[in-house]
């Protein structure tokens, strides 16, 4: 019976605000954070809600605070059945009466679940949206006292969007039927449109609508120039996240198989995740992330939503997203618990070229395709920014960020601007001069003089632009044609690959118009990556290395953790955060009262782990 243990909510002294009682006793937390404690009074005074916030923004809390306030169950519609089970074992753990309703739930079971819900000895179900509209289902909230609607992933709704579900159509029948029930909508996707169909498809006219900022400021934007893309990656790993769990995505199935089988043999445990293994063996390496500690998980764009797990340290990329938005989405799979995580991109020429190539491809007037290259052209000019990349991305979406942010690479690292306009004139006479057919190795053999067998059969040692860039090397070289491609100064035909002029190439090499260029910064060392540092991770304990008996401790502590979630078959997470983990190393507590104290330690979870970690932190704390 999957009924948890006992749900009531303990109102500790002084706490005449049921809400904040609930965060307090259940969930273990001091505050609110943003919105929640005006969204979740809306809630109980029985109004309809539309919540967008980013990821890891706190939206769960939005509803499962009222459902346990308002009398009756709180229904929770997600289409993430992979996940309903975690997020009903951590709701558990806490000590809440929860419960899911799905496919892979036996019937035997479900007709226990819907026992209990009529009997109203559960707090919160969730439900699939297929599962939600069957005659069955409604006849049993028909019978039922229901708190409220909370509609997960609403975007899922939109046929605008990435997500789109069918089943989502009918949730609009939710309003007519049952229309004294509050309903919240919620949402990681901001767009207007997507928005627009929320309220539309849902019949939310009548909710309030709540939006935070998108930023997430705990992340920190970093985008390198492609040198050694394996050796980079190898070296962010080493140096940023020995131990993390954390994402690489690649473009291809096979590149991801590669770097997963190279990561693993230079000691890393890593898996690959693509469409093209079977599905017996994706749910394996997913279960294996979401339950192993530290595990780089290397996919493709498969591997996507519902990644809900709150302590992935970073996302890697080794190719290019297809959009700004789909970067944003990817990334957003870090730090969705609000401590310090990277997002760190490796792109270079090719990647500069491969967009060109799409670029021109689709040159058509129309409107989607221009739409489309609007948006490619937004991706090349995030990646050679020399502005803040959180100021670029949060433009991008139509938010305003008035300072420079402090936290993504340009803001840590000044970023160069150099007067290229003479070196330019170069790069682009040598493209016209050998004819607009030949690519970068050629390109910058000629401007450096280096007369190997192909430049001597074409005869580019006699012509006037051989050997006039022997000064700069030529990793400078490309850095140059890889910004004049992504300036458009510069294409690349699709089939011989070769560099042509566009008109705007013209001024700048007959020298009427000046041309600032970015200085790419040397490749990434591990020295110079140790010595930066970003202001998010300065103010919290969690990438700065602890020193020697603390960092023990927590070791120990995570330990203890992972063989009590091997025991329970549950993810680590779902007993504690690395929060509360490196709460106890700093605050030492040696009795209940003050493990009591900690973030993440409501009543539940000081019950069943509290005499288990004390234990342990007295013994190492001798
Ligand atoms: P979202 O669904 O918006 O992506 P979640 O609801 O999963 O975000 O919350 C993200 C993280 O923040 C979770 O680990 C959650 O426990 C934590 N969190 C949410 N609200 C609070 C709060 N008021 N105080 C402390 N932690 C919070
Ligand atoms: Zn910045």
């Amino acid at each position: 019976m999957p009924v948890g243990l006992a749900g009531e909510t303990t109102v500790g002294p002084g706490e005449d605000d049921p809400a904040r009682a609930v965060l307090h006793s259940v969930f273990g937390f001091h505050a609110f954070r943003g919105p929640q404690a005006e969204i979740i009074a809306h809630v109980l005074e029985g109004g309809d809600a539309l919540v967008l916030m980013p990821t890891g923004g706190g939206k769960s809390l939005c509803y499962q605070v009222p459902a346990l306030v308002r009398p009756g169950v709180a229904v929770v519609v997600s289409p993430l059945i992979a996940l309903m089970r975690d997020q009903v074992e951590a709701l558990r753990q806490l000590g809440v009466r929860a419960a899911y309703l799905n496919s892979t739930v036996e019937w035997r079971e479900a007709e226990a679940i819907e026992q209990a819900v009529a009997a109203g000895a559960l707090d919160l179900l969730y439900v699939a949206p297929e599962r939600l509209v069957t005659p069955r289902c409604l006849d049993l909230f028909d019978r039922s006292r229901l708190a409220l609607f909370a509609l997960d992933e609403a975007h899922c709704v939109s046929q605008w969007g990435h997500d789109f579900r069918p089943e989502y159509l009918q949730l609009s029948l939710l309003h007519e039927r049952y229309p004294q029930v509050p309903r919240l909508a919620l949402t990681a996707t901001a767009d207007h449109r997507t928005r627009a169909d929320i309220i539309r498809q849902l019949r939310l006219e009548q909710a309030r609508i709540f939006i935070t900022s998108f930023d997430r400021p705990n992340i920190t934007y970093r985008v390198t120039v492609k040198d050694n893309p394996r050796q980079q990656l190898l070296h962010f790993l080493r140096d940023r996240h020995p131990r993390d769990a954390g994402i690489v995505y690649c473009m291809s199935r096979n590149k991801v198989d590669d770097t997963a089988a190279w990561l693993a043999a230079q000691g890393r445990d890593a898996l690959p995740y693509h469409a093209g293994l079977s599905s017996a063996t994706r749910q394996a390496h997913q279960d294996r992330f979401l339950r192993a500690d530290g595990l780089v998980m290397v996919a493709t764009i498969a591997f996507g939503m519902g990644i809900d797990k709150p302590d992935v340290r970073f996302v890697a990329h080794l190719d290019l997203p297809k959009s700004l938005e789909a970067y944003y989405q990817e990334t957003g799979r870090a730090g969705r618990d609000g401590a310090p995580a990277d997002a760190w991109m490796a792109y270079g020429m090719a990647d500069v070229v491969l967009v060109r190539q799409w670029l021109d491809a689709s040159a058509a007037p129309d409107a989607h395709k221009q739409a489309e290259r609007a948006k490619l052209e937004a991706l090349l000019g995030y990646c050679e920014t020399p502005r803040c990349r959180r100021q670029t991305l949060l433009g991008y979406f139509g938010e305003t960020l008035a300072e420079p942010c402090g936290n993504c690479d340009t803001c840590l690292d000044r970023v160069d601007m150099w007067d290229a306009s003479v070196a330019a004139q170069m790069a682009l006479a040598a493209i016209y001069r050998t004819g607009e057919r030949f690519g970068a190795g050629h390109l910058i053999d000629v401007l450096r003089g280096e007369a190997g067998e192909k430049v001597l059969r074409f005869g580019h040692d006699q012509i006037k632009t051989f050997g006039v860039g022997a000064e700069r090397s030529k990793r400078e070289w490309q850095g140059i044609y890889r910004q004049l491609i992504a300036l458009g100064l510069v294409s690349v035909d699709l089939e011989t690959h070769g560099f042509r002029l566009n008109d705007t190439a013209m001024p700048v090499m007959k020298g009427h118009k000046r041309l600032q260029l970015r200085r790419d910064p040397q490749a990434e060392t591990t020295r110079a990556l140790r010595g930066r540092r970003g202001r998010a991770e300065a103010s919290t304990l969690s990438a700065s290395p602890m020193a020697g008996d603390a960092a023990l401790l927590f070791e120990v502590l995570r330990g203890v953790r992972a063989e009590l979630a091997k025991e329970q078959g549950v993810p680590a997470y779902v007993i504690f955060h690395d929060s509360t983990l490196k709460e106890m190393v700093t605050k030492r507590p040696t009795d209940r009262a003050t493990f009591a104290t900690l973030t993440g330690v409501g009543s539940g979870k000081l019950e069943r782990y509290a005499d288990i970690f004390l234990t342990v932190i007295r013994s190492q704390s001798k």
